[in-house]
């Protein structure tokens, strides 16, 4: 306990060189080996993060926006801490280099063009963690982005196990229906883009099928945009 109360209150420092002021410096981050832009689907140099047309069957979304990878000691740390820690300052951070990436792989003119939204989560989860990481980046991006954030958009209705523990067969059904649009305020949609934000790619097929359900409510584009992969 007096362990955990000393990390709120301490100086933010540096994970990866302990320099103070930021859980992760300007230097620390440049110095890892941070994505190219790559097709999320054959891994293959792409502009700007977006998914080759030969790449595009049975897939819903259109670009994967990435940071860095998960296999670095500092991300990794940093993404735990952030989720089972309490420490939500660490989402500041983190949304300070995104919304920057965003902006180099996207040009727009229009904010209104886009809204922000992020994976809820299950009710009880979150009464247990007392906040939704996701939730609390996806607030700070849309404040710097001026891009409105849908917090009620996607709609959780069923308890989803944990993908990765799961055979193929099985996550497919474990997200069938577990997520709803409840999109009936959404004006324009058929012209809107949509940008989801999480922290890490935990599977393929839950990122494909949040986005499928977004394109077949016939949303413009989908645009993920992610802390971390492997
Ligand atoms: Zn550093
Ligand atoms: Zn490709």
């Amino acid at each position: 306990m007096f362990k955990f109360l000393l990390d709120i209150f301490a100086p933010k420092k540096c994970y990866s060189c302990n320099k103070e002021w930021n859980f992760l410096c300007e230097k620390c981050l440049s110095n890892m080996s941070n994505f190219s832009p790559i097709c999320y689907v054959c891994k293959d140099k792409s502009n700007n993060f977006e998914v080759h047309k030969n790449c595009q069957q049975d897939v819903y979304y259109d670009k994967i926006i990435l940071l860095s990878h998960y296999k670095n000691i500092a991300i990794s740390k940093l993404i735990k801490d952030l989720k089972f820690y309490q420490k939500r300052d660490i989402s500041e951070d983190f949304w300070l280099y995104l919304s920057r990436l965003f902006l180099d792989n996207e040009i727009y003119k229009n904010t209104d063009d886009y809204i922000i939204v992020f994976p809820p989560m299950w009710f009880i989860k979150k009464l247990k963690r007392w906040y939704n990481h996701s939730e609390l980046m996806a607030k700070i991006v849309s404040k710097d982005l001026w891009i409105k954030i849908e917090s009620k958009l996607i709609k959780k209705v069923k308890k989803t196990r944990q993908q990765s523990k799961l055979n193929k067969e099985e996550r497919m059904n474990n997200l069938n229906d577990s997520f709803i649009l409840n999109d009936k305020k959404i004006i324009n949609k058929h012209n809107k883009i949509v940008i989801i934000i999480d922290d890490v790619i935990s599977t393929w097929s839950t990122i494909n099928e949040m986005s499928k359900l977004f394109k077949k409510s016939w949303y413009k584009k989908i645009i993920w945009l992610i802390i971390a992969s492997d």
